[in-house]
C-alpha cells in the first residue's frame, strides 16, 4: 500500500525530481513548477468563466507568485505581508482580493493605500472599519457553509456570516458608501463532496434574489473559494468533474443572468506538485512482541507536515523499498509527543525498510513550507526548491 509513482506523477516528472533529490540532503519540498502551469491551465480550460484569484497562503514561494503572475492569475491575500509579497512581485493592486475577514483597521487602509479596493467581509464591525480605511470600496460577504464534515480540513465555522447577516452587512455596505459587490463562501479545503458547492450555490441565489426585491441592491459577483482536490490517499473525483457539477449548478441557479465568477484555488494549484523528501531516522519496536514498528522520520508536524493534525490530510508515501510489508505507526523528529503523524489509520511499509532509507511523500506542495516552524528542537524550517 505504498504509494505507485504513476498513479502521481508522469514517470518523467518524478525522475526529474528524484535526480534533483538525490543530491541534496534531507528533510526538503521539491516543487515542479511545470505542474503548477498545467494545474493553472486545467482549471481556466474547466471554469472558463471564472477569475482566478490563487490563494497565496497555501504555497507563498515567490517562485509560485511570479509563474502565476505571468499567466495571468489574481491573488487572494490575507494580511500586509502576503500583499507586500505579491506586490514586490509586481502584481497590480487590482489583481488583489483581501479576503481575510479578521483584520485590523490599519491594515485595511494599508491595502486601500496600496490600491487595493477589493474587500470580504462578515462582521459589521469590520465592515465599519472598511468604510472608514476604504471608503468606496467593493465589499463581498461572506456566508457560512455546511457539509464541512466531507471537507478533510474544514474552514467554517471560524469564517462567515448566516444569510441574514450576509444581506444586513451588504445593504449596510451601500449606506455607508461601499459598493455592495457580491458573496463569497469556501465549503472546505480539500472538499470531496461535489454537492457542497450545490448547496452553497443555493443560499448565495436567495441572498440575490431578495436583496433585488427587498433592497434594490443588485449583486455583481460570486466568489467560490477553494475546497479544490489535491490527490492525496483518499482519492477525490477529477478537477474536471467538479467544474462539470458546479456549472451546471451555477446555470441552474443563474442562467443567463450569471455573475462574475471568482476562484480561490489554494491545494488544488500546488499541492500535486510538491514532493516532500525525508529519510527514516530510527526505527524501533516498543515491546518484545509488538505488532507495530514505529518509524521515526526527519520530517514532522513542526516542519511542515501539520495537516496530519487529527490524521486529517493523508499523504501517499513511496519508498522504493519493496516487498512484504507491515502496518507501522509513522512519527516526527521532535521531542514533543504530539508530533506522531499517523497512529490510528495504519500505513504499510516495505519490513525491509531501514534506517537511512528515504520516504518521498508526494502531493506536499500546498500547506507544508508556510507552515513549517522556525526552530522548534532547533531543527531549522522546511527547505524547498523549485525546478
Ligand atoms: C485558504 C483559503 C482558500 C484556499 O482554499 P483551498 O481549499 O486550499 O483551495 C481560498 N479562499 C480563502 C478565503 C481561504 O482562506
Amino acid at each position: 500500500m505504498t504509494a505507485q509513482i504513476e498513479d502521481y506523477y508522469p514517470p518523467e516528472t518524478f525522475a526529474r525530481i528524484k535526480a534533483f533529490a538525490d543530491n541534496h540532503e534531507t528533510p526538503f519540498l521539491v516543487v515542479d513548477t511545470k505542474l503548477i502551469d498545467r494545474s493553472y491551465d486545467e482549471l481556466v480550460a474547466a471554469f472558463p468563466m471564472a477569475k482566478v484569484f490563487y490563494a497565496v497562503k497555501a504555497n507563498p514561494a515567490p517562485e509560485v507568485i511570479d509563474l502565476l503572475k505571468a499567466k495571468g492569475s489574481n491573488f487572494d491575500i490575507a494580511s500586509i505581508y502576503e500583499l507586500d509579497r505579491v506586490l514586490a512581485a509586481g502584481v497590480s493592486p487590482d489583481c488583489v482580493s483581501y479576503g481575510n475577514t479578521i483584520k485590523k483597521a490599519k491594515d485595511i487602509r494599508y491595502f486601500y493605500e496600496r490600491g487595493v479596493r477589493l474587500f470580504a467581509t462578515d462582521s459589521e464591525a469590520d465592515l465599519r472599519n472598511i468604510a472608514k480605511a476604504a471608503p468606496g470600496s467593493k465589499v463581498y460577504a461572506r456566508v457560512l457553509t455546511e457539509g464541512t464534515h466531507t471537507a478533510d480540513w474544514p474552514l467554517s465555522r471560524k469564517f462567515g456570516c448566516t444569510n441574514d447577516m450576509a444581506m444586513d452587512l451588504l445593504v449596510l455596505a451601500r449606506d455607508l458608501g461601499l459598493e455592495p459587490y457580491g458573496i463569497s463562501f469556501h465549503v472546505g479545503s480539500q472538499q470531496r463532496d461535489i454537492g457542497a458547492w450545490d448547496a452553497a450555490l443555493a443560499k448565495v441565489k436567495g441572498i440575490f434574489e431578495r436583496l433585488q426585491e427587498e433592497d434594490g441592491i443588485k449583486l455583481k459577483m460570486i466568489n467560490m473559494g477553494g475546497g479544490f482536490p489535491g490527490n492525496y490517499v483518499m482519492r477525490t473525483n477529477e478537477l474536471r468533474t467538479y467544474a462539470e457539477e458546479i456549472i451546471r449548478y451555477l446555470e441552474e441557479d443563474f442562467g443567463d443572468d450569471m455573475p462574475e465568477i471568482i476562484l480561490e484555488p489554494g491545494r488544488s494549484m500546488v499541492a500535486n506538485a510538491g514532493v516532500l523528501v525525508s529519510e527514516v531516522v530510527l526505527i524501533s519496536r516498543k515491546a518484545r512482541h509488538s505488532l507495530h514498528r514505529w518509524i521515526y522520520v526527519d520530517v514532522g508536524k513542526f516542519s511542515g507536515l501539520i495537516e496530519t493534525m487529527d490524521e486529517a490530510l493523508k499523504y501517499p508515501i513511496y519508498t522504493e523499498k519493496n516487498g512484504e510489508v507491515e502496518e507501522v505507526i509513522i512519527a516526527g523528529p521532535t521531542c514533543d509527543s504530539a508530533d506522531i503523524l499517523y497512529e490510528d489509520y495504519k500505513y504499510e511499509l516495505p519490513l525491509n525498510l531501514a534506517i537511512g532509507d528515504r520516504l518521498y511523500w508526494f502531493t506536499t506542495g500546498a500547506y507544508t513550507t508556510s507552515y513549517s516552524a522556525i526552530e522548534f528542537n532547533g531543527f531549522p524550517p522546511l527547505k524547498s526548491y523549485y525546478i
